[in-house]
């Protein structure tokens, strides 16, 4: 059996860890000459750590990562929550912060090792599938057969595009922005903040990715300024804003071709759960070719993200909201989650995992 894995961002590098680890004969290939230096994605779940580690990517390959400590809610910078991820009832539940760049790097590693080598600086610019194989065109002119196509080609798939899968959803108006800065001086270790900062409903997330470093995620265009207290900044590694597409494809497999991670579905960075979804894919579609059911990973992945869609778009909805009805069941919710510990348990579990 052969395979084409289109696109080595983490989804398609982990479905060729996947697939390799089965001693399947895979090819991937990457259209960016060199491998990517943006640290994008930053949560790692620990239910992603253990399905990476049953692909023989071991979980101490991560140990480079900074672990989550805790997770504190404040409202107009006063707190409101505090979850204790090092408290003896979340011990091991908590996730890794790692930039995505990093995971990508560790990824590859593994491969290497394998003998599995990304193919920078090849695109794929046509494919034709039909019943039996796909017929694949590369930016170098050249064609090749393959069993199966992943498109794991990211937001904008040209996998999807060409074998004509709608992408329905939407592009909101509203433009979030993002920083990694260094700070001066000491932040409190691997506690990540969210704060809700009224009039004006702008949430902001502080998440600390180790030795000074932090990144700031904001629903307004300046994350920066949009913090309840500033924060002493040493140097600005990179700044800027982004829109949020809520979109999700019509199916993940036509022919012999399957969709995996953001070339499936995109959603908003509330919850941090689009790189562990991709990673979630690639494993299942991996597994899916080798057993022959396809069809069945079309319709569980699309389930799946639906519903990863619908909890990250009420959730983002509920903390950017006016509707002062929403706002006190979010408050009631918080001050619930801080004095029940089974709703604190059931609330962390699903932070944490897909
Ligand atoms: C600012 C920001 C912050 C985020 N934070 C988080 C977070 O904290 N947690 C989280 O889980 N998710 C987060 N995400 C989402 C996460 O980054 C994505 O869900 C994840 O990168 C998807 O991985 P992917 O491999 O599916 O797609 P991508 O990372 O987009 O990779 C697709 C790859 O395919 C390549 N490619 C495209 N077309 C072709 C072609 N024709 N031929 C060959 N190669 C091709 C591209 O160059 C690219 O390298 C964030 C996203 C952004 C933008």
């Amino acid at each position: 059996m052969k395979v084409l894995i289109v696109g080595a961002g983490t989804t398609g590098l982990t479905a060729a860890c996947a697939l390799s680890f089965q001693g399947i004969d895979c090819q991937i290939i990457e259209r960016r000459s060199q491998p990517s230096q943006l640290s994008r994605a930053v949560g790692i779940f620990p239910s992603t750590i253990e399905l990476l580690s049953s692909i023989g990517v071991p979980a101490d390959l991560f140990s480079e990562a900074v672990p989550m400590r805790g997770l504190q809610y404040l409202r107009n910078g006063r707190r409101l929550l505090f979850l204790d991820f090092s408290s003896k009832e979340f011990q091991g539940k908590a996730g890794l912060f790692l930039p995505q760049n990093r995971t990508e790097a560790i990824l590859a590693g593994v491969l290497r090792k394998r003998g599995v080598d990304v193919q920078y600086g090849l695109q794929l610019t046509n494919i034709v599938s039909q019943n039996a194989a796909a017929i694949v065109e590369y930016s170098n002119h050249d064609k090749e057969t393959f069993d199966w196509v992943i498109g794991a080609d990211g937001v904008h798939s040209l996998v999807r595009q060409k074998m004509k899968i709608r992408y329905p959803g939407q592009d909101l108006p509203e433009k979030w922005s993002i920083a990694d800065v260094e700070v001066n001086g000491h932040m409190p270790p691997s506690l990540v903040t969210v704060n809700l900062q009224e009039p004006g409903n702008s949430l902001s997330i502080v998440l600390p990715l180790g030795q000074g470093h932090v990144r700031v995620v904001s629903s307004k265009e300046d994350a920066l300024s949009a913090l309840p207290q500033p924060l002493d900044i040493k140097k600005i590694y990179s700044q800027g804003s982004f829109q949020i597409s809520v979109r999700q494809a019509e199916t993940y497999c036509k022919n012999r071709v399957l969709l995996a991670g953001d070339a499936a579905h995109c959603h908003s960075p509330v919850g941090g759960k689009g790189m562990n979804l991709g990673i979630a894919d690639a494993v299942a579609a991996a597994s899916a070719i080798i057993r022959g059911e396809v069809e069945q990973y079309a319709c569980e992945r699309h389930k799946i993200a639906k519903q990863v869609i619908r909890k990250t778009e009420f959730a983002r909805k509920v903390v950017t909201s006016n509707n002062l009805l929403m706002k006190c069941g979010l408050w009631i919710l918080a001050k619930t989650i801080g004095v029940v510990p089974a709703v604190r348990r059931a609330y962390v579990r699903h932070l944490t995992e897909i």
